[in-house]
């Protein structure tokens, strides 16, 4: 029988995510980790950083969630992570984390001219979070980006277009980028 991973994510205001997954990829202080199933126990700090998840339902079905720092516990194909607070992609308001960026980015200015360490540090630390929280929110773009490839590439294929038009399709599709960057 194939076996899955389960996958919880926990935070101080409840259970964040809950699912079962073929993989998951996380950044703890010392590095990627990488966890299938079988994986031997864990535990480890996590960094400010995007946990990736990959969904048993389908091929392309990836999670990405940002971590704002906390532990990663794994132990019978059971990943617990329990985190200070965590976002999936599609739970982030990408406006108040540009918000939160910008503060930091003034609050670290502010630090540096008074050589206030400590409240460089918080700031430090408040710039890592807005800014994971911003990278994660464009994956959603990025998967986007790519179902919409896979549509026009299908087209072409099905219109037996393949060998001709394959270079006029690479730039129709380089072209396509630059637009649905703007748009989606
Ligand atoms: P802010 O200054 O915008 O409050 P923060 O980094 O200080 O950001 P946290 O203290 O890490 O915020 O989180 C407080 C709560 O708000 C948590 O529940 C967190 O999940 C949520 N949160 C923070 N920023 C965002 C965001 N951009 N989108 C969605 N939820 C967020």
């Amino acid at each position: 029988m194939t076996r899955h991973l389960k996958v919880n994510i926990v935070t101080p205001n409840g259970v964040v995510y809950e699912h079962h997954a073929h993989m998951v990829v996380a950044k703890t202080l010392d590095g990627d980790l990488g966890i299938l199933p079988r994986h031997a126990p864990i535990i480890a700090p996590l960094a400010i950083d995007e946990v990736r998840i990959k969904r048993i339902d389908s091929d392309d079905h990836v999670d990405w969630i940002a971590i704002n720092g906390g532990v990663i516990e794994v132990r019978d194909d059971v990943v617990t992570i329990i985190a200070d607070s965590a976002e999936r992609e599609r739970d982030i308001d990408v406006s108040r984390a540009e918000r939160a960026k910008n503060r930091a980015e003034e609050l670290i200015r502010e630090a540096k001219s008074h050589a206030d360490v400590d409240e460089l540090r918080r700031a430090t630390v408040a710039l890592h979070r807005a800014i994971n929280r911003i990278n994660v929110s464009k994956q959603k773009k990025k998967k986007k980006q790519k179902q919409f490839e896979r549509a026009v590439f299908a087209f072409f294929l099905e219109n037996g277009l393949q060998e001709k038009a394959r270079e006029l399709l690479i730039r129709f599709i380089q072209f396509l980028r630059t637009l649905t960057y703007e748009f989606l």
